[in-house]
């Protein structure tokens, strides 16, 4: 991609991305840049300013002197910012659509499911903001009592490398929308987009200092950037134990934070459901990111009269799929790694798939990460692969015998992240909505978006993104109470 002019790409030459700060590319204090690489090929790709306590501190600095005008704007000034944000990321969506591409593979299905979502974060919260306040309370006629949002100053976004822009969004816009600045951490290994979007966001009129993007590593970045004093909230998408790491350092603080960790969501699929997109939905599992997603319902629990049915059809579809057309490689070495780790366990406790089980080993999809869309049928439940968050295109299957056991097994997992229900009977649907532990569920297809609250039940995390819940996530609500009375 061309070098654009300074200051407003915040691209360097030779496919250097520098951090952004204050409305501005900076140079790492280090003078390092960290290798990224394509994973379709396992060629380098651009490099990426290797940050650290310096830079965290100049960025949070930055954010600090900021967020009080932005806070002290009228709601619907900050609108409309935000809308030109939007307009902006909505624009540029092939370029960085293109940057996601060159470090995760993806393919381009899910590229601009990923790129329209990212708009739709920063659309969804322009305009609920003109919209949602705090509320009065009555006192009767002798006082006025009222409460407000108030931001928390400078707030720091940790995300992972498996939805990129999407993940730093979600987080962004809502913090940005309340009146708090931003210091975001990506992942070191595809920080390209939101280096970008923050460069975007300013040329849109997004002023200075509201959004920086500081890359590197964690233990580089992302632990002095929790640990900074200036920093009043935290948002981290990622790992467990990294969600414990920096749970400790919030708590040591007492700043709060929203934890969207790991999943091993169930696919429930009763009898009587519409078995064709009970099916397809199984399949979308495994295509969707290539399963490198932390909702993705990979659990398949079948009714035992079908089950042999619906995983013959699962495998007979995932067998159809090609790889670079219908799903991306891993995003990562160590990820393609954990995959491959898995079904070397699974082979020694056992365990054989139906179809999958590998990496290509032939053809183009060999030169990149690819693993061969996996499925594993009528496991036992205690098996590291039934009972383990994956990440990769693999589904295990798991029958049940009425409606109780089907409820047991999807609930037989440390982890509470979403469920999806498939029964022709609507009202059994709901009666399992109700009941299982986990922070959504979809019966029937039934549609998870931005307005929809996202978040995790037990090991899946805390707190709230998306929806009006995510507003308060990055508020904190101070009341006020005058006395009318002389
Ligand atoms: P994964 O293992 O899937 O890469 P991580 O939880 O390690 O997931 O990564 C998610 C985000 O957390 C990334 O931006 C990563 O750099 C960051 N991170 C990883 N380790 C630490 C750490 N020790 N302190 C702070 N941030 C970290």
């Amino acid at each position: 991609m061309a070098e654009r002019k300074a200051g407003v790409t915040g691209r360097h030459d030779q496919g250097r991305h520098r951090h952004w700060i204050d409305g501005k590319p900076v140079e790492p204090a280090s003078g390092d840049y960290l290798p990224t690489v394509d994973p379709t090929t396992r060629e380098p790709g651009d490099t990426m300013a290797a940050g650290s306590a310096p830079d965290v501190d100049r960025a949070v600095d930055a954010a600090a002197a900021a967020y009080p005008d932005w806070a002290g704007r009228p709601a619907a000034e900050r609108s409309d910012v935000l809308h030109r944000v939007a307009d902006a990321v909505a624009a540029h969506a092939g370029e960085l659509m293109e940057l996601e591409r060159a470090c995760t593979g993806k393919v381009p299905a899910q590229l601009r499911l990923e790129a329209d979502m990212s708009a739709a974060y920063f659309r969804y919260y322009a305009g609920v903001l003109r919209a949602h306040h705090g509320r009065t309370i009555d006192h009767g006629a002798g006082a006025l009592t009222y409460t407000r949002l108030e931001p928390y100053g400078v707030v720091a976004a940790i995300t992972p490398w498996n939805l990129p822009l999407n993940q730093a969004c979600r987080a962004i816009a809502p913090a940005l929308a309340v009146g708090n600045a931003v210091v975001a951490k990506p992942s070191e290994l595809t920080s390209a987009s939101t280096v970008r979007l923050a460069a975007l966001a300013t040329d849109a009129g997004l002023p200075d200092g509201l959004l920086n993007v500081v890359t590197g590593t964690g233990p580089d970045v992302g632990t002095p950037l929790a640990g900074h004093p200036a920093v009043r909230r935290i948002a981290f998408t990622g790992s467990v134990a990294t969600g414990r790491h920096l749970a400790a350092i919030a708590a040591d603080r007492l700043v709060p934070l929203t934890l969207e960790l790991g999943g091993k969501s169930p696919l429930v699929v009763f009898a009587d459901a519409d078995l064709d997109r009970a099916v397809a939905a199984a399949v979308s599992a495994v295509t969707a990111n290539a399963g490198q997603v932390c909702s993705a319902t990979t659990r398949l629990l079948v009714e035992s009269s079908v089950h042999d049915e619906v995983v013959a059809r699962v495998a007979e579809a995932v067998e159809r799929l090609v790889p670079g057309r219908d799903f991306g490689p891993m995003i990562t070495e160590a990820q393609y790694r954990k995959v491959l780790d898995h079904f070397a366990d699974a082979r020694a406790a056992g365990a054989l798939p139906v179809t999958g089980g590998s990496a290509y080993d032939s053809g183009p999809a060999a030169r990149g990460l690819y693993i061969r869309p996996t499925v594993y049928a009528g496991v036992h439940p205690d098996l590291r692969i039934a009972r383990e968050e994956i990440f990769g295109p693999v589904l295990v299957s798991l029958p049940f015998t009425d409606e109780a056991d089907a409820l047991a097994l999807a609930d037989d997992t440390e982890y509470g992240l979403v469920a999806s229900v498939w029964s022709g009977d609507t009202a059994r649907g709901l009666r399992l909505a109700e009941r299982i532990d986990a922070g959504q569920v979809a019966v029937n297809g039934g549609p998870l978006t931005v307005e929809t609250p996202f978040g995790g039940f037990k090991q899946s995390g805390y707190g709230r993104e998306k929806g009006l819940e995510a507003l308060h996530e990055y508020a904190q609500i101070k009341t006020v109470s005058v006395a009318l009375r002389q």
